[in-house]
């Protein structure tokens, strides 16, 4: 069975159908790359998953089950689909530990001392527990989104959703952040990522899906995507990346 199924997804901000029809689905353990012009919709499709935006018609599946039905228990959904923002969203009043441990303690009741010691294994896998102290401000971009994959992967979700993780970030910094992605690839994760770097895809995507006005126009493996675009759309999108 798939781990994540959309069908026939619709939604529309007033008389804009953003997204119009989506329908894919991922096994356990996939990487899907959705790339796709701006405003194509790819913010909109990875925030229905999560219910930050409710879809107008069609139904998305998690493990068999659907998750866009009114009687969705939305506080388990988000503990079981971690999401990382292009923006960071980390609380910075906060240090890099206690970002992590925030949810730790708040939605899974870990006692303290507890939560610590988990937080910091997740700092570790990520490569800022020598960061734990230190406050947001005081870390690179490249650090703060560490530190907000490391707050996603303490609630040990089953899949994890990436918007543009890697696009508010000065060039220089961008690599560490795809090597933790491309760890985590190779542990196992499912992972539903919106980027444009093409490397990373190319390397650790199963599948790719060129998303263009709120439909998926073109999907496939990274290789033959990219090297022979069956779409026109898909070949002057890359075309225009290059
Ligand atoms: P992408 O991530 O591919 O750039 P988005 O999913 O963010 O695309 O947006 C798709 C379309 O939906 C755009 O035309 C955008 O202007 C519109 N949109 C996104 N969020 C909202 C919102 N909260 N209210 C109204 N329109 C929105
Ligand atoms: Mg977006």
């Amino acid at each position: 069975m798939s781990l994540l199924r959309f069908e026939d997804v619709r939604q529309s901000y007033g008389a804009e159908e953003v997204l119009r029809g989506i329908s894919f689905e991922m096994d356990r353990g996939d990487v899907e790359v959705v790339i796709g012009p701006s405003g194509s919709g790819k913010s909109t499709m990875l925030r229905c998953v999560n219910r930050l935006t409710e879809v107008d018609a069609g139904t998305i599946y998690l493990d068999g089950e659907a998750i866009t039905t009114p009687d969705t228990d939305v506080n388990d959904l988000r503990r079981r689909v971690g999401m990382v923002f292009q923006d960071f969203n980390l609380f910075a009043h906060r240090t890099a530990l206690g970002n992590v441990t925030l949810g730790l303690e708040e939605v899974l009741d870990y006692p303290r001392e507890e939560a610590r010691t988990e937080a910091m294994a997740q700092l570790e896998r990520v490569g800022l527990a020598d960061q734990a102290d230190s406050y947001p401000a005081e870390l690179s971009g490249g650090q703060k989104q560490r530190v907000g994959i490391a707050r996603a992967l303490a609630m040990d979700p089953e899949l994890m959703l990436f918007d543009e993780p890697t696009s508010a970030l000065d060039p220089e910094l961008i690599g560490d952040v795809l090597a933790v992605m491309r760890d985590l690839a190779e542990e196992g994760m499912t992972m539903l990522c919106v980027t444009h770097e093409m490397g990373f895809a190319r390397s650790a995507a199963s599948t790719v899906s060129f998303l263009d006005g709120g439909q998926v126009v073109e999907r496939g493996p990274p290789a033959r995507l990219f090297e022979s675009p069956a779409n026109e759309r898909t070949g002057e999108f890359l075309e225009r990346l290059t």
